[in-house]
């Protein structure tokens, strides 16, 4: 698939008020800072779509943009940042959870890791979650390039360790690199095969 046209749709705190539900949607989701936004604007070849921000939970909305007027792509608020307070990061969650329960058209949600973390509570207990409540997702492991090839595998296999401790086989999965483009064709392809079906 090649990305022609992506325009900012609307920017919601209340999921009732989003697009109607009318085309194939596919939203992106991850911890603060974890590269959602830069990898947001590698795969819709734009600079600027989601905004990039070194200030974490920055994105406190539900954001769609409509690409080559097609389908939704959908940012989602970064989650689990502890500078933000409490009660902040309830909302979040709330509104997370309310938007991936309440959107029929949701094909597949792409959670975004660091690859260069060992596996995190906070998302492995939230793709739990998704995979208990039936949502298509994969993931997709970032800034491969801050790592060695190496590493990077041996990151990778640690992580399907943890997976396989609650899961029969590992999800679909991307590595993903903004600076360099990695990953961009596969996530891409990965859109265009399931939109179809
Ligand atoms: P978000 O909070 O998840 O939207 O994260 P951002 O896209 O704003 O990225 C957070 C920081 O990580 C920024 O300083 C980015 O420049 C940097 N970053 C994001 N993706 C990559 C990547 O693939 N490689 C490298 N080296 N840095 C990245």
């Amino acid at each position: 698939m090649n990305i022609t046209a992506a325009e900012f749709v609307m920017s919601n705190s209340d999921v009732k008020k989003c697009p109607k539900p009318d085309k194939p949607e596919y939203a992106f989701i991850g911890r603060s800072n974890v590269g959602k936004s830069s990898l947001i604007n590698m795969i819709t070849n734009n600079k600027n779509l989601a905004k990039t921000s070194s200030k974490p939970g920055k994105t406190q909305l539900v954001n769609h943009f409509l690409i080559n007027k097609e389908w939704y792509l959908v940012d989602l608020p970064g989650y689990g940042f502890a500078k933000v307070a409490k009660n902040t990061k309830q909302r979040f969650s709330r509104l997370i959870f309310k938007y991936i329960e309440s959107r029929p058209n949701l094909v597949n949600l792409f959670v975004l890791v660091d690859s260069r973390h060992e596996p995190q509570s906070k998302d492995t207990e939230f793709m739990e979650w998704l995979g208990i409540n039936g949502i298509p997702f994969s993931i997709i492991f970032t800034k491969a390039d801050k790592l060695t090839k190496r590493k990077l595998a041996e990151n990778l296999e640690a992580y399907k360790k943890v997976m396989l401790e609650s899961w029969e086989e590992m999800p679909p999965y991307f590595i993903s690199s903004s600076s360099n483009g990695l990953g961009k064709d596969e996530i891409l392809n990965y859109i265009e095969e399931t939109i179809k079906t």
